[in-house]
């Protein structure tokens, strides 16, 4: 696999970032996930937007262009043949002696790397994928894509020690969202999911099946919903880069509609498929 990292293409193996990169002693760096179908970036200049606006809640200057980020996306594509998978972003504010305050002149330091994988084939799209519930252990932005992710590894660890492919995080009585992706139940042809905040982060998914939704005959209701409320709905979904719209069929072991994925997901899925390989609604 070639990867990039600091204005470089290099084999994976050849590709180095020091021990002083903040991302590594601090977190202090931010990231991207985008999705690759039929060798086609999905959403792109959506994940960057939100990347440009991580950077600048943290006071992080990006080490190059927009057009120049779209531009290594696309190399990476053609130098590793990638049909489908995702491809990994990650700035971090550079390499510097260790100390808490923002160093200065010095570059952040800019990683990407592609993963090839069948997400729009997945055999788990037919079954649907099981949730567990967890307390939401997070910082209170989590608007901002940052690479501190130790609450979500832990998160994950115990959804997978119990069977499960995601966990749903909860925090004051509601879900908060999926350790990563966004959380959705349906009612009827009402898709409900929480509002955008400081709280979760804005999903770019979440944002492309609200573009679509007169198209797909849904109406939205935004509000936080309970666990009891989730495990009681017709039906309940994921949405992020990697998944999709993905349907949840279990939640701490009870059925969601019958244990099947439901007509409504099922019909999303699809149209931002079609979207997705057109490139993106957003
Ligand atoms: N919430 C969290 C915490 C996430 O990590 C992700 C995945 N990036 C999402 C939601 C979904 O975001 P997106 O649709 O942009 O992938």
């Amino acid at each position: 696999r070639i990867v990039y990292v600091n204005g470089a293409y290099l084999p994976e193996e050849e590709a180095t970032i020091s021990i002083f990169d903040r991302g590594f002693i601090f977190g202090d760096g931010i990231y991207e996930v985008s999705a690759v179908l039929g060798g086609k970036l999905v959403d792109c200049e959506a994940h960057l937007a939100r990347l440009e606006r991580s950077a600048g809640e943290i006071g992080l200057e990006l080490p190059c262009s927009r057009a120049e980020l779209v531009a290594i996306h696309q190399e990476l594509i053609s130098r590793n043949n990638l049909d489908e998978g995702s491809i990994y972003l990650q700035v971090s504010r550079g390499a510097a002696d260790r100390d808490f305050p923002f160093p200065k002149g010095v570059k952040a330091s800019l990683v990407l790397f592609t993963q090839a994988r069948q997400f729009a084939n997945t055999p788990l799209a037919k079954t649907g994928i099981k949730v567990v519930s967890t307390p939401d252990l997070r910082w209170a932005r989590r608007d901002i894509k940052s690479v501190n992710l130790l609450a979500p590894v832990l998160a994950k660890q115990f959804a997978a020690e119990n069977g499960a492919q995601e966990a749903w995080m909860i925090e004051d009585g509601v879900v908060t969202e999926g350790a990563s992706s966004t959380a959705w139940i349906v009612k009827g042809k009402t898709l409900i999911s929480r509002p955008l905040s400081h709280k979760v982060l804005p999903g770019i998914t979440r944002t492309a099946v609200l573009a679509f939704l007169a198209e797909s005959g849904f109406t939205f209701e935004e509000r936080e919903f309970t666990l009891e409320e989730a495990l009681d709905a017709e039906e309940a979904f994921i949405t992020s880069a990697t998944s999709l719209v993905m349907p949840v069929t279990t939640i701490d072991g009870h059925s969601i509609h019958n244990g099947a994925p439901g007509p409504a997901t099922i019909r999303l899925r699809e149209i931002y498929l079609d979207h997705a390989r057109k490139g993106g609604v957003l």
